[in-house]
């Protein structure tokens, strides 16, 4: 192998040794580790962390991507330069003071966050989050002087997805998604009370291991521990490790944390080995999203997949589930209902909650919404959307972490996610019989295409080209929003008694 490559190599290798070593300390402190050692681990992590990020940046390492740009490389290790390089830049862009003052902020902000949000006083984040806004948009500016400041962000979750296309995308929701939901309001509601009743945890966690057999998330290379929010760690191919979280009082909320998070496992695990510890791991918000949605809600919500762990989960809660049927369980879980917390939203209320944090965020970015009257501003979102309003502040503006982290630009990949599942899926559907594999309780069969179509790539190539090899198409939202018409009409027989 060419000398440079070789010398990239090595640098990748320490890098990813920092990095192991904090995404277990970080995955550790959000299960088991015990909250009183919080400071002592923070101030050790924090150094850790700088260490890591002199790394990140040293200038060595620069001077030789640049060299590596004019040389005749492979395809993968082009992508490697490029995408390297473009980490590069926007650290460069930032002056060192600038950042350090940032990250500060940000801690800072997340802590005032969450004792506002405990507190439900709003008057404690506001300022951290006017600081914060300010901040991004001047940082924002400095990397790219000539965009706007709401691309240059966006940019940073799912690469040449811009204002503009997700204009097109939200208008799209905007004109198919309400009327819909609307006309759902008014027709006869579906019983989901017994998904409410009491379901005590310790059974929930035998239907957790159930259910990691049904999906095949297996020990040899996965782990599944208990947090506050579920999320997902790839450490690498072999080591994918994953949280659920328990509501005695929703049975559902568990398996879906379960299969959603699973969805992200699989991506990690079924990434080309040689991509561990390496920049083609890192895989864009909106694809990885897109996995974790196509197994929650496009393969975790029919009655096929569902059938599979029924019979168990009706043994352990015999009272609560009694004379509830499978179909009576699949069409509960299919529910859709106007709320007001985007984590607990259904399917196809969920992209109106991503609809208004779009708006809000190009808003506070292109100046039409005084950033002053942000928490009014949303509360008269949700009622314009939803036709509800939240009566506090806790499950208004102050519902989700990612602001107080500087998280902008980051929401709409959800959204994209879910559109984005909705086209491989139908791709997927043209070539497996979906239910008849899952009838079988062959879930494999679809996990494999999956990782033969998407996963094995990593980050190797952008949206639009993925789409294409994947599905030969590019982007398409249409096929989203036609699978939630063609799915809430029948399940809510809209088409009837015309
Ligand atoms: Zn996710």
């Amino acid at each position: 192998m060419n000398e440079k490559l070789e010398r990239l190599k090595k640098w990748e290798f320490k890098r990813s040794a920092y990095d192991l070593l904090l995404s277990t300390a970080y995955f550790d402190d959000e299960t088991i580790a015990p909250s009183g050692g919080r400071e002592y681990r923070y101030e050790r992590l924090a150094y850790m962390a700088s260490e890591s990020y002199k790394i990140s940046t040293d200038h060595k390492i620069e001077t030789l991507l640049d060299e590596l740009k004019k040389e005749d490389l492979a395809f993968e290790e082009r992508r490697t330069v490029e995408l390297l390089i473009k980490d590069f830049q926007k650290i460069k862009a930032i002056p060192q003071d600038v950042y350090e003052e940032y990250t500060k902020l940000t801690l800072q902000s997340t802590a005032a966050w969450q004792k506002a949000k405990s507190t439900n006083d709003y008057s404690i984040f506001k300022p951290y989050l006017l600081k914060i806004i300010a901040t991004l948009k001047k940082i924002a500016l400095l990397r790219e002087p000539e965009k706007d400041v709401y691309d240059t962000l966006l940019d940073d979750y799912e690469p040449f997805m811009t204002t503009a296309r997700y204009d097109v995308f939200f208008d799209l929701i905007k004109k198919e998604l309400l009327p819909l939901i609307a006309k759902i309001q008014k027709a006869k509601p579906i019983t989901d009370d017994f998904l409410y009743k009491y379901y005590p945890k310790d059974r929930q966690e035998k239907l957790m291991t159930k259910l990691k057999e049904v999906l095949g998330f297996t020990s040899d290379w996965g782990y599944m521990g208990v947090s506050m929010h579920p999320f997902t760690s790839g450490f690498s191919k072999y080591d994918v490790r994953i949280t659920t979280a328990y509501d005695e009082h929703n049975i559902a909320s568990a398996i879906y944390s379960l299969v959603h998070e699973a969805g992200h496992a699989f991506y990690e695990h079924q990434m080309a080995e040689r991509f561990d510890g390496t920049i083609l791991k890192a895989v864009s918000s909106g694809m990885h999203e897109s996995q974790s949605r196509l197994l929650e809600n496009f393969i975790g919500r029919r009655r096929s997949f569902i059938k599979n762990f029924y019979p168990f989960l009706k043994e352990l809660y015999a009272d609560q589930l009694k004379d509830v049927t499978l179909d009576d369980f699949t069409r509960a879980v299919c529910v859709a209902k106007p709320s007001l917390i985007r984590t607990d939203a259904d399917e196809l209320t969920y992209p109106i909650h991503i609809l208004i944090r779009y708006e809000l965020e190009k808003g506070i970015f292109d100046g039409s919404i005084k950033v002053e009257d942000l928490d009014e501003v949303w509360s008269d979102m949700y009622y314009k959307y939803l036709g509800i309003r939240p009566d506090d502040m806790a499950s208004g503006i102050l519902q989700d972490i990612h602001w107080s982290q500087g998280s902008f630009g980051y929401f709409p990949t959800y959204a994209l996610g879910s559109a984005i599942s909705a086209q491989i899926m139908h791709k997927l559907e043209e070539d497996i019989d979906v239910d008849g594999e899952l009838e079988k309780g062959n879930l494999k069969v679809l996990t494999d295409y999956l990782g033969e179509h998407i996963h094995q790539y990593g980050a190797l190539f952008d949206l639009d080209d993925l789409l294409k090899k994947a599905t030969g198409e590019e982007f398409d939202p249409h096929y989203y929003i036609d699978y939630l018409k063609d799915k809430y009409t029948k399940l809510y027989h809209l088409d009837e008694g015309r």
